[in-house]
């Protein structure tokens, strides 16, 4: 009796977590609908009904075995009262309907394991930029509302630099789009390679990356931004036996308090602007008021100290 008892519980526990999973995966997925496109939508739907079969298939299993052990419980009691000797024969159905039913939830945890390894592998392709293989813009804002929060729980800062090429549909125009597309995969490496594992690189978009640097303030994240600018100048690009190089323009803003993303987004937005503006190759960060261009040995070249006015760029910008 106890053998059944603990049988049917644990049908009743696999069967019900298998519809609850089912359950949960169609009513929840499709809730995000807004930010997947079609063939991802149909993706989705495919696996989820497979998890959902799947679900159904093992608890109709669970439920087979429960009947067999109820089956076998009830002969076990007959044989005690009746005195008989069909006892072995009876264990020897148990213990197959027991090897049965494991073998199916063994053939159902594979299945299962691959449609998650499935449902990974298409989660991460739709955070990746296929041409750099960085995270994309989709990642970028579901990263950005994740350190956001980050942000809003506690004392940590964050800093965001926009990042641009400089003149790079003339990259396209004289050496052909091939080498545009190789340009920006080097730009991607090197930006990889240039920031920390926990800051966030991603190309948000055409010649434009952006990157979150988590607990990062303005001080560092400026910093980061001149070197990553100084390294870009000197790199030189190849392709098909032929180089160039080129420059980028950067913008650096930190999260104020009481401040969203937007207007972060925006700030730093504006600060690379007023680098394009100011000429291009340079950074500019923004206070919370206005854009600055970053004091560095280049900038002041370009740009001396004592002429500089900040509230021109901030008029313009
Ligand atoms: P600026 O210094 O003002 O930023 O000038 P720009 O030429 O960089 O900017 P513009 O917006 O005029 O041109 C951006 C170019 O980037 C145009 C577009 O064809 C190119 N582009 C965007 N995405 C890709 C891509 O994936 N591959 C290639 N090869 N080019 C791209
Ligand atoms: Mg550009
Ligand atoms: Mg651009």
């Amino acid at each position: 009796m106890e053998l059944l008892v603990s049988h049917v519980i644990l049908g009743v526990v696999v069967g019900g977590a298998g519809f609850f999973a089912g359950w949960w995966l169609h009513v929840r997925i499709p809730e995000k609908r807004t930010c997947v496109g079609q063939s991802d939508e149909h993706l989705i739907r495919e696996l989820i009904s497979g998890l959902h079969g799947l679900s159904t298939r093992m608890a109709a299993d669970v439920n087979e075995h429960n009947t067999t052990v109820s089956e076998v419980d009830r002969r076990l009691t007959l044989v005690q009262s009746q005195g008989t000797s069909e006892l072995g024969s009876l264990v020897d159905r148990l213990i197959t309907a027991n090897r049965s039913v494991q073998s199916k939830l063994t053939e159902t945890e594979s299945k299962l394991d691959d449609l998650s390894h499935k449902m990974e592998h298409h989660a991460t392709e739709a955070r990746t930029d296929v041409l750099t293989g960085l995270a994309n813009r989709r990642a970028f804002q579901e990263e950005a509302a994740r350190c956001y929060s980050r942000f809003r729980e506690s004392d940590q800062t964050l800093s965001l630099i926009m990042i641009d090429i400089d003149r790079f549909k003339q990259v396209n125009d004289v050496h052909g789009h091939p080498f545009g597309d190789e340009v920006l995969r080097g730009v991607g490496e090197i930006l990889i390679d240039q920031f920390r594992g926990r800051d966030i690189v991603t190309r948000y978009g055409g010649e434009e990356f952006a990157v979150l640097m988590p607990d990062t303030g303005v001080a560092e994240s400026r910093r980061v931004a001149e070197s990553v600018r100084e390294i870009l100048e000197r790199t030189r690009f190849e392709f098909n036996g032929k180089s160039l190089s080129l420059t980028i323009s950067l913008g650096v803003a930190e999260m104020l308090s009481g401040e969203d993303l937007p207007e972060l987004l925006k700030r730093a937005d504006q600060a690379m602007y007023a680098a394009k503006h100011a000429g291009r190759n340079r950074v500019f960060w923004h206070d919370g008021t206005l854009p600055h261009p970053l004091r560095s040995p280049q900038s002041r070249k370009v740009q001396p100290r004592q002429d500089r006015d900040d509230s021109a760029v901030a008029e313009t910008y």
